[in-house]
């Protein structure tokens, strides 16, 4: 007698299909019939094999039920009865995390910003670093900048397309250090038989017509950080006069979007309690100043903070995000762009079946360097010693490193083992995890309803595009 019971999965529908979302390998399985009706008689308890093909096969008399069966075992659709919850992947020890190879290096080239942006977690009371009078340098160097680069190269083992990322602060207050980069960073590809690839952040307000050209020239992907309509903007993202900085961004961002044609110019809005029209903002960002990506992110805050959204925040979040991603479902089909970027980037990780010991690659292929030239696990946590992982002139101190992965896997995250939603969340931002509960040990259990709620919206999508246009997820392969 063999009992049988269901593996891990969250079921859901999409154009008229079932399917299941299966935690243990991250794979999403169409149901045909047969296999739902397999799946229906199995329910809530254990059932011998032979009587569960009994169950069905009046219903399928023609159909190789056992082979069936087999297949949804292979999947673990269907598992054992007798045999343990499969574990969290073996994690300790890890692989020596000597074998990793650094794929982006950010560099925090200034953490000064002419902004003064009401939630900003570099200068709010949730900082983690004093960069104001700590013993951070204002800005980079070239020769810090410079050995990041080499850092990166040097640690890149195998990888062939190494990313530099520049940061702030303000980013383009220490444009001429950033300019001087790119050239190096080049060289060193070259150098080393690579290809590197740039993105910078900004507010956009410092852009000038000089440094617009630079970045369509060398190709650099650029990310403006923007919350949306003039009232919105405005809200928060003020001069530190306290002036908006809507109207003096407007025109600087307008001139890079026709100018630099090579990327998708990109923006990223911060969710608040007072900013969160996200279809208002969608549709003036992109209708009204051309942006062709955007995506949105709540506030990084302690709870209680006026700016923090709360419970009916992430209702309200989530409502609008699943109205935003019906329409990029109806772009999809009708194969048109849409630049909501959350779905793109969630449907990417869903096709390619993403499972995450870790949320993201912060100290593992990622690092941040602080303008001092100290390495951490990403920008946000750069000049942090709590967080420090070495520095560009002594190389990665890959003890604290494995020690990092380590504590921060999922297998520690108890929370989350039986959480179908994980093999994508892994427990959140380990920077949002250490503002909110203290540590990134932590998983970030205040958002757990609505990151179930956006992967089942996802998911769905997925579906629907998989049943319907299956040539539009061509794009996810590579
Ligand atoms: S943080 Fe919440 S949503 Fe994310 S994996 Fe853990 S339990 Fe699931
Ligand atoms: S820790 Fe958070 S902010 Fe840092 S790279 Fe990961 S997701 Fe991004």
């Amino acid at each position: 007698m063999t009992m049988l019971c269901l593996g891990e999965h969250h079921a859901f529908e999409a154009a008229d299909q079932r399917y299941l979302y299966l935690v243990p390998s991250a794979a999403v399985f169409a149901l045909d019939a047969p296999a739902g009706a397999l799946i229906d008689a199995l329910g809530d308890q254990p059932v011998d094999r032979a009587e569960l093909i009994a169950r069905v096969s009046p219903e399928f008399p023609a159909m190789d039920l056992d082979a069936l069966l087999t297949e949804l075992e292979q999947i673990h659709a269907v598992r054992p009865a007798a045999e343990p919850v499969p574990e969290m992947p073996a994690i300790i020890p890890l692989t020596p995390v000597e074998s990793f190879p650094l794929t982006t290096a950010v560099l925090n080239v200034t953490n000064q910003c002419n902004l003064s942006c009401g939630y900003c977690y570099e200068y709010s009371e949730d900082k983690i670093v004093d960069t104001t009078n700590g013993a951070q340098p204002k800005f980079m160097t070239d020769e810090t900048a410079r050995k990041s680069i080499d850092l990166l190269f040097r640690e890149s083992g195998e990888v062939e397309v190494v990313h530099v990322s520049f940061f702030g602060g303000e980013t383009l207050m220490n444009y001429p250090v950033l300019s001087r980069a790119v050239p190096y960073a080049k060289a060193q590809a070259e150098a080393h038989g690579k290809r590197v690839e740039f993105n910078l952040t900004t507010n956009a307000t410092l852009l000038t017509t000089k440094m617009i050209e630079f970045l369509a020239q060398e190709d650099i992907s650029v990310t403006v950080s923007v919350d949306g309509p003039r009232d919105m903007q405005n809200r928060f993202r003020v001069f530190h006069d306290g002036s908006g900085s809507y109207d003096v961004m407007l025109p600087r961002v307008r001139e890079l979007l026709q100018r630099h044609r090579s990327r998708p110019i990109g923006a990223r809005v911060t969710l608040t309690s007072q900013v969160n029209d996200i279809l208002g903002i969608y549709q003036h960002l992109t209708e009204e100043i051309g942006f062709q990506e955007v995506g949105f992110a709540p506030v990084t805050t302690s709870p209680g903070r006026d700016h923090a959204l709360d419970g009916s925040g992430f209702d309200q979040m989530v409502t609008q995000f699943k109205a935003l991603a019906d329409e990029f479902l109806r772009a999809a089909l009708a194969g048109q762009h849409h630049g909501f970027s959350n779905v793109s980037e969630t449907l990417g990780e869903i096709h390619k079946g993403v499972s995450k010991a870790y949320p993201c690659g912060a100290g593992l292929g990622l690092i941040g360097v602080a303008t001092g030239g100290d390495v951490a696990l990403c920008h946000r946590f750069a000049g942090s010693d709590e967080h420090n992982l070495g520095s560009v002139t002594e190389g990665l101190d890959r003890e604290a490193q494995q020690a990092f992965l380590e504590r921060n896997h999922i297998a520690h995250k108890t929370d989350c083992h039986t959480c179908w939603a994980r093999p994508l969340c892994s427990g959140g931002c380990y920077h949002e995890a250490h503002t909110r509960y203290g540590t990134t040990t932590h998983p970030n259990l205040h958002y757990c309803d609505w990151i179930r709620e956006w992967t089942d919206i996802c998911l769905r999508i997925y579906g629907e595009i998989a049943e319907r246009s299956p040539r539009f997820l061509n794009r996810f392969d590579s």
